[in-house]
């Protein structure tokens, strides 16, 4: 089975071709961060024009080097939402053009799903696994129990996670994205001399909130003398990143709680996401899997980022079982995995 996957869902324009035996023949990514950069975050508008003049090149380009033709597709999938809706527009009307163009069926999928479901990509591991989804629009606890099957255990208040990170580093005069320039100058600082708020902990259930440690950030920057001084970003990286960590640490423990009472027969603690890179964040949730008799898994980084690669793999579970969608899809800038979970305020979904 060779399934073609097209994401445009936020900020990559990606095309990727895998097989239904988990081999990924073709995975290109084109990151438009510098495009943003100049706006220190992702403008939508621009973000889709981009999608537009990329998208036709990152297909032709999988396909070269898959060595495959249109015909030998089984079907073709698009991130159908949740997302910045310009963008997902334009993937899946591209997947919809090849699609019928072709005579293949087409897939639209679902972006969190893809996510959640790399795991089974990269590790062949079976249902049910517990999911932390840690990313720059997303910070979720899933229980993954089928394909097209979550139950939400807990999502962000208000702001995701890497929304938080960027936030932090603007505001301590780092560049976007912020995450990984945190990383890098909190291993030069010293944690322990500011310490902020955890967010949630102790708290019952698995919700997250990071909108107080941004604003504590916030005062303790303004408190700093101007410009601060190398050591000052640093000790504040550090600050943030350990608050961060040791906030989601706790969150994560209670959905293991819930997850291994609920699900006994779940053996997986698999994390997702561009927060997923965090080093200090793969060591609380090493330790905490380590302890409840979970195996942890990080799939690779650039599977943890936005790529194509899972949007095809998604569509490779799903063409599996049939779940093939018409042409008449709506993209759907609000989608969430589980619909039972009531409405969050926040960006979770
Ligand atoms: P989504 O996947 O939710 O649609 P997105 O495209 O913004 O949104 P990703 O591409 O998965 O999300 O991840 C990008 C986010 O990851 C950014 O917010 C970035 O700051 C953060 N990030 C990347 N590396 C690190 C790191 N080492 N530490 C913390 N955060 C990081
Ligand atoms: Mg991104
Ligand atoms: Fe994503």
């Amino acid at each position: 089975m060779l399934i073609l996957g097209i994401e445009t869902s936020c900020d990559e324009t990606a095309a990727a071709i895998v097989d239904g035996d988990r081999h990924i023949l073709a995975d290109v990514v084109l990151s438009q961060i510098d495009v943003h950069r100049p706006y220190g975050g992702i403008v939508p508008e621009v973000a889709a024009r981009a999608h537009l003049e990329n998208a036709d090149l990152m297909v032709a380009e999988a396909m070269k080097q898959a060595g495959i033709s249109f015909a030998q597709l089984d079907a073709v999938a698009a991130t159908g939402g949740p997302g910045l809706i310009g963008g997902v527009m334009v993937g899946v009307m591209t997947a919809k053009a090849i699609a019928l163009a072709a005579q293949k069926p087409f897939l639209a999928v679902n972006h969190l799903e893809g996510h959640a479901l790399t795991a089974r990509l990269t590790d062949d591991i079976a249902f049910p696994y517990l999911l932390l989804l840690a990313s720059g629009g997303h910070c979720q606890l899933l229980a993954v129990l089928g394909v097209g099957d979550y139950r939400r255990l807990g999502t962000t208040i208000d702001d995701a996670v890497g929304e938080a990170f960027d936030k932090a580093a603007k505001m301590i005069g780092l560049g976007y994205p912020g995450g990984p320039q945190i990383q890098a100058w909190a291993a030069k600082g010293d944690a322990a001399r500011f310490i902020l708020p955890r967010p949630m902990k102790g708290k019952p259930g698995c919700d997250f909130s990071f909108s107080g440690l941004k604003n504590a950030v916030r005062l303790l920057v303004e408190s700093l003398p101007k410009p601060l001084s190398d050591q000052d970003i640093a000790d504040v990286a550090a600050g943030f990143q350990a608050a961060v960590a040791q906030s989601m640490a706790d969150r994560t423990r209670r959905a293991i709680e819930l997850f291994t009472r609920q699900w006994p027969q779940g053996k997986h603690l698999v994390v997702a996401g561009g927060v997923a890179a965090n080093s200090a964040l793969r060591a609380e949730l090493t330790n905490l899997a380590a302890k409840a008799g979970l195996t942890f898994i990080a799939p690779p980084l650039k599977l943890c980022t936005d790529n194509a690669a899972m949007i095809a793999w998604a569509g490779v579970e799903r063409f599996r079982l049939g779940l093939v969608d018409g042409l008449d899809f709506a993209p759907r800038p609000r989608w969430p995995l589980d619909p039972t979970a009531p409405k969050a305020k926040g960006a979770g979904v």
